[in-house]
């Protein structure tokens, strides 16, 4: 069997071990103990900043893969069985260099500034204006490392709120809706996508993805763009972009260089999840159909609802990641897929209530 290593063992890595487990792949995480994919798949203990510990644990996979993009650049420096390569990873981990390349690829952004001194902040909010974001260029999830401004004389504040981290300034977007592509491409060169996945937000918490997010334009054009992003990158794996989409088109706002939340409800909503696609890209396996029906997929936040709440819905897939509850963790997710978007609407008002 072929063996994939993971840095890091949170519930993306334990999607992708439940994934492994069905097409024939070994899984090996490495992480703390105590992680939750260590309920399915084998865990080392590692500490994923440490070079030599990391190269090891290399050493022991045929293929080395990652579910967060959070590795320092001396870690990812001298990993040759790594997919994503690390030069992927170092620009999707980093909100500057991923912007810059975005833009360069010919796909539109906000408008943003670097920002390193609250002169910096001071000078670019005359250019770009409120209502505005600061977002620390690494590290941030879930909205974290993010202040709001909306009016100029905010600067020295939200200054003072991202503690000094080198970050960037962002110009508010105006949107209709946020929606995410998700694509796989193969060791050799394969690509496939899935159909767009509208995604909202509590928060800045990903709450609800309903997919498909049906824009034949807009499916096109995020499509187009994955691709010029996969082969300036020469990427292998899944890959993420988010995008808001505005009255005619799309902005992106960032990617992630692994599987995603947004992708979640490929699981029982694909032929192929994004979980084994990645798997088979990383391996240079042929991909699966991503053909898909209407689905609807909702994060539990904070804690798992109780059997008793979610029983009244039969079809619904409850994924409870075993992690212990606490106030604005993901701890599972619920996922109903249905034959018809009509079904689909219907179960998401009453999954809200
Ligand atoms: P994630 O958990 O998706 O990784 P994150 O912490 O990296 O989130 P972003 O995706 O940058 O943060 O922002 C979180 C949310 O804030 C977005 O999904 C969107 O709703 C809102 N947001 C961020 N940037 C902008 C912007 N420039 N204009 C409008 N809304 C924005
Ligand atoms: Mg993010
Ligand atoms: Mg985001």
């Amino acid at each position: 069997k072929p063996r994939v290593g993971i840095l890091g063992a949170g519930q993306l890595a334990l999607m992708l071990a439940e994934a492994g487990e069905r097409i024939g792949v070994d899984v090996i995480c490495a992480g703390s103990t105590g992680d939750c994919a260590e309920q399915v798949a084998p865990l080392i203990v590692v500490d994923l900043e440490h070079v030599d510990e990391v190269q090891t644990f290399a050493d022991t996979v045929d293929v080395l893969t990652l579910e967060s993009e959070n590795i320092e650049a001396p870690v990812l420096a001298n990993l040759t069985n790594l997919a994503p390569n690390a030069g992927a990873v170092k620009i999707a981990q980093d909100r500057l260099f991923e912007k810059d390349f975005l833009r360069f690829n010919g796909v539109a952004t906000a408008p943003y500034a670097e920002i390193n001194s609250l002169r910096d902040l001071t000078e670019a909010l005359k250019v770009i204006g409120a209502p505005s974001i600061l977002k620390t260029r690494r590290l941030g999830y879930d909205g974290r490392g993010q202040v709001r401004i909306s009016h100029v004389d905010e600067a020295a504040s939200a200054w003072a709120h991202t503690g000094g981290a080198p970050c960037i300034l962002e110009g508010m977007v105006d949107f209709e809706c946020e929606v995410s592509l998700i694509a796989a491409r193969s060791a050799n060169g394969e690509l496939a996508f899935y159909p767009l996945v509208r995604n909202e937000h509590r928060a800045g918490i990903l709450r609800v993805s309903t997919a498909p997010y049906e824009n034949k334009k807009m499916q096109k054009l995020a499509e187009k763009h994955l691709k010029s992003l996969l082969q300036a990158l020469d990427y292998v794996g899944v890959l993420t972009v988010e995008f808001f989409v505005t009255y005619d088109s799309l902005i992106a706002n960032e990617m992630a260089p692994r599987v995603h939340n947004s992708g979640h409800w490929t699981i029982e909503g694909s032929e192929t999840s994004q979980f084994e696609n990645h798997l088979r890209a990383v391996l240079g396996w042929p991909l699966g159909s991503t053909a898909s029906k209407p689905t609807v997929m909702l994060n539990c936040i904070g804690s798992m609802p109780t059997l008793e709440e979610t029983k009244a819905f039969p079809a619904l897939h409850r994924h409870d990641y075993g992690k212990a509850a606490r106030e604005g963790r993901k701890v599972g997710h619920l996922t109903i897929a249905a034959e018809e978007t009509a079904t689909i609407e219907e179960w998401k008002k009453r999954l809200a209530d």
